[in-house]
């Protein structure tokens, strides 16, 4: 058991306030990732629970036991870093088994462990090589080598894969997610990349200014964002907001004649993901072709309907030259609705909207 819970956590730098009244709980064997832009002060919350900064208010506690106050090294948690942070001297080997050595574990049950934890990790035949002999992704795979072999059960990381490139993250993310899965480790992993987070999160936390925007599965924070924020943070590209006005016989874009369904628009953003948008032979919403960007397995196409800028992700290649009129079609149900003015998801997306012109 390694639960992790943290009641109304503030963190003030001077009069910045980094960390403003943050709970959650990170249930034992979960993967929790905190994600937000940068200087959200996710960072600070992690380091806040591995005790490397001090809360200025609330208080966190592990597995029951409050550890607000409690030194790093008491709290029985592991740290992997962006940066890696090994020892450039040390072989893999000592870099890994360093911490059980401060320790004092005796000599014998430090091997078994090492044993274990190099063949999981994949290092087992580059135990006597230095940092400087490693490839970015083997030097990430001895920090975590070294966060693992403590058993902690508790693991936090921040932007562990930051340092590598694509492909590599690509392997990382799946490598770190089974691993946290066999192990049974409750980790915390701090990114401002929605991929990660939704890739490898049971739970995300999405945090803005230091406070929670809102906390859910990848599934819940796709499929219903509380708040335009969190709706333009998730995906790729993120969901379009797109400013609605009242028309002649309901709501309309701004700008567009086009009625889209019946009620107000004056004061509410239309939120629908690019990849909710098709190209319709008749009815839909009018638009025009300002830009098409190929990427292999889709195609990115950006319109203009009324005012207001739209993406919309198709599969496979299609090319649609700038200033063609177009159609745009989608399903009601995959329209969100959120007040202008607070950014708020709205009572009104809760209801079924009645759109007047929609074909596929
Ligand atoms: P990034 O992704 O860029 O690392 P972050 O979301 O992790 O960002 P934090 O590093 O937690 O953000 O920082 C949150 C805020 O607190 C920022 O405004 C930052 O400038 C401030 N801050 C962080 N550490 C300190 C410090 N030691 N002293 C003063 N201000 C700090």
């Amino acid at each position: 058991m390694s639960e992790i819970v943290l009641e109304k956590v503030t963190k003030l730098f001077g009069r910045v306030k980094a960390v403003d009244g943050v709970s959650f709980r990170a249930e034992a064997g979960k993967f929790v990732v905190l994600l937000g832009p940068s200087g959200c002060g996710k960072s600070t919350v992690l380091r806040l629970i591995a005790g490397l900064e001090d809360a200025t208010e609330g208080r966190i506690l592990i597995d029951g036991r409050d550890v607000t106050r409690l030194a790093p090294d008491k709290r029985r948690v592991s740290m992997v870093f962006q940066s890696y942070a090994l020892f450039p001297h040390l072989s893999t080997e000592e870099n890994i088994v360093f911490g059980l050595k401060v320790r004092g574990m005796a000599a014998d049950e430090r091997s078994k462990r090492l044993a274990q934890v190099s063949e999981v990790v994949g290092l087992a035949d580059l135990l006597d090589r230095k940092p400087q002999q490693l490839s970015g992704g083997q030097r990430q795979r001895v920090a975590l080598a070294r966060a693992i072999i403590a058993e902690n059960g508790i693991c936090l990381m921040d932007e562990p894969l930051s340092n590598l490139d694509a492909q590599l993250r690509h392997g990382m993310r799946v490598e770190i997610r089974a691993l946290q899965q066999r192990l049974g480790m409750t980790v915390i992993y701090v990114t401002h990349d929605q991929v990660e987070a939704m890739s490898m999160a049971d739970r995300v936390v999405l945090v803005r200014e230091g406070r929670i925007e809102q906390e859910g599965s990848p599934e819940e924070l796709y499929a219903r964002p509380a708040t335009m924020f969190a709706a333009r943070f998730i995906g790729t590209p993120g969901m379009n907001l797109i400013s609605l006005a009242d028309g002649a016989d309901g709501a309309v874009v701004r700008g567009s004649r086009d009625t889209l369904f019946a009620g107000r628009g004056a004061g509410l953003t239309l939120g629908i993901r690019p990849e909710h948008v098709w190209l319709a032979h008749s009815g839909g919403v009018g638009a025009i072709v300002t830009s098409s960007e190929y990427h292999g397995a889709d195609t990115i196409l950006t319109v203009k309907v009324g005012e207001e800028i739209l993406f919309m992700r198709a599969p496979g290649q299609l090319a649609q030259a700038a200033g063609t009129p177009v159609r745009l079609g989608w399903k009601p149900e995959s329209l969100h609705l959120f007040d202008t003015a607070t950014g708020a998801r709205t009572a009104e997306a809760l209801q079924p909207v009645r759109l007047a012109a929609v074909a596929g």
